[in-house]
Order: structure tokens, then C-alpha cells, then sequence
């Protein structure tokens, strides 16, 4: 009897567990009207509109400041413990407390901007560590230009934990993971609402990630499920500290109390890991270090170096970056070169216990200041700026373009179509695969034309070109990349646009072979084709093909070839985009 109520009571917390997160409302309604596009810009038009990029990029940069950074960690730190079960009542101590602080200060900032920001709860529903009712706390910016909807997404999760996931007694504090990134998320949230922006800026704190990405869970499916657009998301998690522990999560630290101030890591994701995946989450990444290098650095005493990384997050950890990009939203993590720990929650490395602080008052006497920072509040400082800054070009930015590669001898030729000819003012990425590089290796500037031209042919290297549009001297988003790659036929160059086609094997064959052909997940590919030619270019054969998202295989017999060899073209919508050779004996 007492047996099988317990297994009943395991069978119903099981089943609310599995529910996910139900009944997500937001708790303002003017918020949740800007974010679905339904709101008069003229509302929300400063009396003084500073919207020119060289007056936010001074602003911002001059902006962030130091000791309200350490002020507001120190803040946060003196509420204990951030678990998202914890304490919701009490007005000291819990993740109640912090959120409505949170909800507080954002409130100070729109009373600071003719009430232009507007500050909401997000409610939901889970049963997380005994709590079953969550709030994330938003602050929206809302664009003045409605014509295009997408909005932008800065990110921090504040809850923390302990070695116990649900430990919701020790000391939590959390600075590293992540302090820094709700401070960073609410610092921005201040400066950049003096601002004027096209598009919408949703800064987001949110709940739950210590126990399963809880918080940005309900918010990619809210915005999801109301078919809000988005241009990025950025995740700051772990984004202050500088100090290795005795482990960390790779790739990153070089060794214990190995100190790094100048380098971040950016996360995100790509197919299989491959650089050769198109993908616009690397795509993002690369816009950032783009203006890292060209906008930033300039204007930094100490230089900062973004480490593009393929995976899209450590080994073994995950982020909330992830549910956005998992509903199809461009998203990437940023994170400390160094971190404290490896998330198991075991001293001395700090991530994830109750060594988790700001750092140490090392004055004799002790002073009651903190003097040693593990979360260095310089460096914070500096990735605030790199978030605040690329967040803004990007509120600004016109959409991507969605141009037209093609050959012609040795040239590549783009041809810029429709609303993309009015800016006359490009800029062309490419990286090549030899180089190994996830980054450009070099970029091409363009003006007064909307045909570009690139003498890029005749070589042996094989490169990806992506197109940025340009207006008033802000890039767009670069589009997806275009592979020039040539390949052994007469240096014939392929547009495979993510789709790629491996050598036959076996080959050369007498009975039958087999052709794997791999596309990203964004292809579909209804009309594509395998032809087989032979030496004089007479087509053999034509088999229609279907290409899914993976990996297709193809399998051709030997039904009355004769020996020698022959052509393979994979053909879509009547285009060749890549071939090989072959021979039957
Ligand atoms: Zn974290």
C-alpha cells in the first residue's frame, strides 16, 4: 500500500517534470505588445534622438563603469543564495529578492529615459527544486523603425548554485557564474536606453539555467510561439572571471591560476563541427570580432581578442544560447577565456560553491575593500563594451543581403538584386578552408557599385564568401556563405552553398559504387540530380534526387557502363554545383 503510493507520487512529479514550462506570460502587456511589433514608434521617440554609431560606440565604451559593476556584484552577492528554488518571500535573501531588485533597477533606468524602457516580468510553470512558479526579469527597448520586426536578445542568466543542484541553504554567490553576466546585461540595459535604435532590444535576466536552461527555455518558446523574429541572441554566461581552477571545462584554460584578461571565447554552433558548415550563428560571431578589431580595439588601453570557437559550447556543458538556436534563432555564447572550475562544485575551484566571490580584502589590516578581484571588473568592463557596442551596429544594421554569386573566367562575380541595390556600399568576408580559419582572412570594401567583381579564380585554395549590405557605415549581418572550391576538372569552381559531395567509393568499380552526398540542416533539396557523363560530355545518366539534412547515399550499378572513365555532377534546380570523376573497369 505505502509502496505503491510512493511509486503513484514518483509516476505524477515525473509527469509535471516532463510538462516543461507551462502558462509563460509576461506580467506587462505594453512589454509583450513591443515585442510582437504592435506599438507606435512615435510612443517611445526620445526628445533628443542620438542614433548616429559613432556617438553610441564613444558612449558606450565611455560609458560602462567600473564601480557600478563592482556595486552591483557586491549587491547581488549579499542575497546568499540564488537557486531557483530558493527563498521567493523574504526580502534579503533568495532568488525572490534578487529578481525584484533586478525588476527595481531597471525601473530606476526607465525613469532615467523618458520611460522608453519597459520593464516586465516573465512567469512561469515548472516544479524546479520544490518551486513551482519561476520569474525572468525583461527590460525592452522598443525600435523606432517597425518596417522590419526582428528584434535583438542580450542574455544573462542570475540564478546559481551549489555543488547540490538544489541546495537552497549554502552560501551561493555566484559572481563568476554569472554575476558578471546579469550585471552585464543590466549595465548595457542602462546605457543603451539613452539611445535610439531601428530595432527592438530585448535585455533579458533569466532563471532556472543551473538546473536545465530553465528560463531561456521559456523564453525561446514564447517568442517562438508568437512568431517574434530575431537578428541575435547573445548568452554572457561566465564572463567576468579570469583565473583557472585546477580543472575547467575545454577548450579555454592553459593551467591552474593562469591569468588571462584579453582573451573571450565565442561559442556557437556548427554542423558536425565542421568550418565548413554554413552557419549563421558562426556568421554573428564573426560580425562581432569584425567590430572588435576595426571599432573596439582602437579605443582600448588594453586590446581584446575574441577566440571564435567551432563548438558550440564547452565539453560537456551547455548554455542558453542553445534553446534559441535549437527554434532556428541565430545565437552565440560568451564566456571568459579562463574559468574556476568545471561546474562539479568542488573547492578549491570555485564554479559552482561557495567559493564563488568576488574576491579577497588582502590589506593588513583588512580594510572591508575588496582589493584581489577573481572577477576582474576591468575586463568585465571590456566585454560589456564588445556586447553593448556589436548589440547596438547590429539595432542599427540593415537586413542582410541575398546576392548572386557566379563565375566568370577567373573573376567572381556578386550581383547585388532588388531593396539590396540601394545601399551601393558592400563588404565581402572571405575565409579560406586552408587556413583553417573560422574568421576572415581577408575583406573587400565596395562602393558606388552593385556588381562586385573578384579576381579570386585559378587557385588551388578553397574559399567561402559571404556579403554584408552597408548603411551609414554599419554592416549588416553577413548573408550565407557561398563556397568557391575548386575542384579537379579544369579548375571548375562549385557553389555548394552547404551541400557536399564526397569522392565515389569504392571507385574505380566493376559492379556498383556509392555516392554520400551531406547537407546542412537548413536543405531540403526537392530537384537535385546525379549525372553521369562520359569523356566526350554525352549524359549517361540522370537520376533524379531528393537530398535531406545529413547524409544522402546514393548507390549507382554497373548496368552497361563500359570500362573508362566518366564525369559525376550533382545538379540542383539545373545547376552544377560540384563534380567529381570516376572510372569503371
Ligand atoms: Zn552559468
Amino acid at each position: 500500500m505505502k509502496k505503491s503510493f510512493y511509486i503513484i507520487l514518483t509516476i505524477i512529479s515525473f509527469a509535471f517534470q516532463c510538462l516543461g514550462q507551462t502558462n509563460i506570460t509576461l506580467s506587462n502587456p505594453e512589454a509583450q505588445q513591443i515585442l510582437f511589433g504592435n506599438y507606435n514608434p512615435a510612443d517611445y521617440t526620445p526628445s533628443v534622438i542620438i542614433n548616429h554609431p559613432d556617438s553610441i560606440l564613444h558612449g558606450i565604451v565611455n560609458g560602462v563603469s567600473k564601480d557600478t559593476l563592482i556595486n552591483y556584484l557586491l549587491k547581488i552577492d549579499s542575497y546568499q543564495n540564488r537557486n531557483t528554488g530558493s527563498d521567493t518571500v523574504s526580502e534579503t535573501r533568495g532568488i525572490g529578492a534578487v529578481r525584484r531588485w533586478i525588476q527595481k533597477k531597471y525601473s530606476e533606468y526607465r525613469a532615467e529615459c523618458e520611460n522608453r524602457l519597459v520593464v516586465s516580468y516573465m512567469d512561469f510553470d515548472m516544479n524546479i527544486c520544490g518551486q513551482s512558479h519561476h520569474r525572468n526579469v525583461l527590460a525592452v527597448l522598443p525600435g523606432l523603425d517597425t518596417t522590419n520586426k526582428e528584434i535583438l536578445v542580450l542574455m544573462g542568466h542570475f540564478d546559481t548554485r551549489c555543488q547540490g543542484a538544489c541546495d537552497t541553504a549554502c552560501y551561493s554567490p555566484g559572481m563568476e557564474d554569472n554575476g558578471s553576466g546579469t550585471v552585464l546585461v543590466m549595465e548595457l540595459a542602462r546605457i543603451m536606453s539613452r539611445y535610439a535604435f531601428d530595432h527592438t532590444i530585448l535585455f533579458a535576466t533569466v532563471t532556472g539555467e543551473d538546473q536545465g536552461l530553465y528560463g531561456a527555455k521559456a523564453l525561446s518558446t514564447y517568442l517562438k510561439n508568437n512568431n517574434v523574429q530575431i537578428r541575435s541572441v547573445f548568452n554572457n554566461d561566465v564572463i567576468g572571471g579570469i583565473i583557472c581552477g585546477q580543472t575547467s571545462s575545454p577548450p579555454g584554460c592553459p593551467g591552474l591560476n593562469a591569468i588571462d584578461s584579453t582573451h573571450v571565447r565565442v561559442f556557437s554552433y556548427s554542423q558536425l563541427n565542421d568550418t565548413a558548415w554554413p552557419s549563421p550563428h558562426k556568421q554573428l560571431a564573426r560580425y562581432i570580432r569584425l567590430h572588435q578589431e576595426e571599432k573596439i580595439n582602437p579605443l582600448l588601453q588594453t586590446p581584446m581578442t575574441i577566440d571564435l570557437i567551432i563548438t558550440e559550447d564547452r565539453t560537456g556543458r551547455s548554455g542558453d544560447h542553445i534553446p534559441f538556436r535549437q527554434k532556428g534563432y541565430p545565437a552565440i555564447r560568451f564566456t571568459s577565456r579562463n574559468e574556476h572550475g568545471n561546474g562539479a562544485g568542488i573547492p578549491p575551484d570555485r564554479q559552482h560553491t561557495t567559493g564563488d566571490i568576488l574576491g579577497l580584502d588582502t590589506s593588513v589590516p583588512p580594510d572591508a575593500i575588496i582589493d584581489s578581484f577573481y572577477v576582474d571588473p576591468n575586463y568585465l568592463r571590456r566585454n560589456i563594451i564588445m556586447n553593448g557596442v556589436n548589440l547596438g551596429y547590429l539595432a542599427l544594421a540593415p537586413p542582410s543581403p541575398t546576392p548572386e554569386f557566379s563565375l566568370s573566367g577567373d573573376t567572381v562575380v556578386i550581383t547585388m538584386h532588388d531593396a539590396d541595390t540601394v545601399y551601393k556600399h558592400y563588404r565581402v568576408g572571405i575565409r579560406s578552408r586552408h587556413s583553417g580559419s573560422l574568421y576572415f582572412d581577408t575583406i573587400f570594401t565596395f562602393t558606388n557599385v552593385t556588381q562586385l567583381h573578384l579576381p579570386l579564380g585559378g587557385s588551388d585554395e578553397n574559399r567561402y564568401l559571404s556579403v554584408a549590405n552597408v548603411k551609414n557605415n554599419v554592416e549588416s549581418l553577413f548573408c550565407a556563405e557561398y563556397n568557391l572550391l575548386p575542384v579537379g576538372i579544369g579548375n571548375h569552381l562549385m557553389n555548394n552553398w552547404g551541400i557536399k559531395m564526397y569522392q565515389n567509393h569504392p571507385n574505380p568499380f566493376t559492379e556498383q559504387t556509392e555516392f554520400i552526398i551531406e547537407a546542412s540542416d537548413y536543405y531540403n533539396i526537392r530537384d537535385a540530380a546525379l549525372i553521369i557523363t562520359d569523356i566526350t560530355g554525352r549524359t549517361i545518366r540522370n537520376i533524379p534526387l531528393q537530398i535531406f539534412p545529413g547524409k544522402n547515399q546514393v548507390t549507382l550499378n554497373n548496368d552497361g557502363f563500359v570500362k573508362g572513365m566518366y564525369t559525376y555532377s550533382l545538379s540542383v534546380s539545373d545547376k552544377i554545383i560540384a563534380t567529381g570523376k570516376m572510372s569503371v573497369y
